[in-house]
């Protein structure tokens, strides 16, 4: 547990639940990628670095959740660097209120916010303006938030965030969190190019083989979408209705904040369902319910 691994030359990963990427700007300065869940994590990193000789020269965030920037107050306090983030994601650390809310659908419940969705505030600065090395490029990941992106290396190796799961997570948590479903699936189809490249998912072990991956998670997204068109084949239903068939149906185990996520995501397939026509909604005693599009009959 916390070890730091050497992937190439330069660049290396803090094998932790959300990897921590790290690139060796020269013998004593390092660019971190994500922050890790909080301050603790935080302080785990730096001890780390410290031993190895290293400082954090800046942070660049993937994307606003939690195990990603949740360290950043700490190691910019700590450090004196700074945290760089694209936009959208970089309001959303600074607020993490913001970023609760969106999932939550309103004020969010503070039993929603106790390990996820609570951010520690960090001023966190727009990516365009990081000191980025050269041959250091960031890449469009968007789906799984807004705006989230993935560095690859001058030394080739690919960070790819949150957008693939492992088959593992996949088969235990089914419906993962999903921002935009048509935006993901693009990015999916995107990342299978990269295959045969050293690509590093935040959740999952590194791989040369991302191709196959994606393609699980495009399966795994292709195969919601149409059980939630089966369901509503059977009966109209509402969000939360539905949510419940296919948590029964998967055998999900989830807490408050896990119904919370997962019927945020069901909403995300049922607006791509909707703005692609298989669906249609209608309201009935003041409740909002879908049912099947008269060309998906
Ligand atoms: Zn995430």
């Amino acid at each position: 547990m916390f070890d730091l691994v050497k992937l190439t030359d330069k660049t290396y990963f803090f094998d932790i639940p959300t990897k921590i990427g790290v690139y060796k700007l020269d013998s004593k300065r390092v660019m971190l990628i994500d922050s890790g869940l909080n301050a603790k994590t935080a302080q785990r990193v730096l001890k780390v670095l410290d031993d190895e000789g290293l400082e954090v020269a800046f942070i660049v965030n993937t994307h606003s959740h939690t195990d990603h920037a949740g360290g950043n107050r700490y190691i910019c306090e700590t450090t004196g660097c700074k945290a760089y983030a694209p936009e959208v994601e970089d309001v959303l650390i600074e607020y993490s209120d913001v970023e609760a809310t969106l999932v939550y659908g309103g004020f969010p419940c503070r039993d929603f916010r106790k390990k996820f969705m609570n951010t520690e505030s960090c001023k966190t600065y727009r990516l365009s303006e990081a000191p980025l090395p050269e041959g250091m490029k960031i890449f469009p990941l968007y789906g799984h938030t807004a705006h989230m992106i993935g560095v690859k290396t001058p030394d080739d190796v690919y960070f790819v965030a949150d957008a693939v799961n492992g088959k593992n997570t996949l088969d235990k948590a089914k419906i993962c969190y999903v921002y935009d479903i048509d935006t993901q699936l693009d990015t999916l189809q995107k990342l299978k190019e990269l295959d045969g490249k050293l690509c590093v998912p935040a959740h999952t072990d590194p791989t040369e083989n991302i191709a196959y991956l994606a393609q699980i998670n495009i399966d795994n997204l292709i195969e919601i979408r149409n059980d939630i068109l089966g369901e509503l084949k059977i009966k109209p239903q509402t969000t939360e209705e539905l949510t419940a068939s296919l948590c029964k149906k998967y055998g999900l185990k989830l807490d408050f904040m896990g119904l919370v996520m997962v019927t945020s995501s069901v909403r995300s397939h049922l607006v791509a369902l909707r703005h692609s026509g298989k669906i249609e909604w209608y309201i009935e005693d003041y409740f909002h319910y879908w049912k099947i599009g008269e060309e998906t009959e």
